[in-house]
């Protein structure tokens, strides 16, 4: 009896059962992604993901936007659409994917804090832009990060750079808001670290329900965050509006 994969980890060995399978793996699938129910912490790659080039990505990626387009009766002959395969193919791999190159995670050099600070350090309304992995569309937001040195300080820009690399990736906003603490928790050496997302999902704003008004609140508070003074401290910081 031949086996089939259906996806990783799944298999089924029988052809009429498969169909049965695979509908009802779809439907689990389908309704995970309308949902936004994410799988993992971690974002789930394949072991052979940086095998090829990003040239030889672009490459082929190119080829699979011209497929989409063309199925979707578009003629790529035309002036206006003939270059958007090659530009699509370049902005997923070296732009809005670009965070899922191990090699693009900013070197976060860290300082000993010597003025011995041992307050909180917020950076609020840090821009978020990332892509909803469920529906390739953007995630459009504000991005609050707070922590508590315990003698290590890290560059301001660098909470930033942070925010950004997790961003740029296909993403649930549970996992990127739980990434970012955890990568801060590695570089700062401490679990006193928060991160608060406030985003707009242009899947829910722009198709779907279609709700242009609504946005997603996640938040993530380690250690010290997870004491009701500690976190209403920072909530407050977050509500206090900064005018120049
Ligand atoms: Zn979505």
């Amino acid at each position: 009896m031949r086996t089939v994969p259906i996806a990783i980890g799944m298999t089924v060995k029988n052809n009429r059962y498969k169909h049965m399978k695979l509908n009802n793996n779809i439907e689990k699938f389908e309704s995970l992604g309308n949902n936004h129910i994410g799988t993992s912490k971690d974002t789930p790659m394949r072991n052979d993901a940086f095998k090829l080039s990003k040239e030889e990505k672009i490459d082929i990626i190119k080829d699979d936007v011209r497929h989409i387009l063309e199925t979707l009766g578009l003629d790529l002959t035309d002036d206006s659409l003939n270059g958007t395969p090659l530009r699509v193919a370049k902005m997923f791999v070296k732009e809005i994917f670009d965070g899922l190159d191990p090699d693009k995670k900013p070197e976060a050099s860290t300082f000993e804090n010597k003025y011995k600070y041992g307050e909180m350090l917020v950076e609020k309304n840090i821009t978020v832009y990332s892509t909803c992995e469920h529906h390739l569309l953007p995630i459009v937001g504000k991005a609050h990060v707070a922590y508590i040195s315990n003698g290590t300080v890290v560059g301001l820009s660098k909470i930033n750079r942070i925010v950004d690399y997790f961003a740029k990736r296909p993403q649930v906003q549970e996992r990127l808001t739980i990434q970012i603490v955890e990568e801060l928790k590695k570089v700062l050496n401490t679990e006193d670290v928060a991160c608060i997302i406030d985003a707009k999902h242009l899947c829910v704003n722009s198709r779907g329900i279609r709700d242009i008004e609504s946005s997603t609140v996640t938040s993530e508070f380690g250690g010290k965050f997870k004491e009701k003074g500690t976190r209403r401290e920072f909530l407050d910081y977050i509500k206090l509006e900064t005018k120049f």
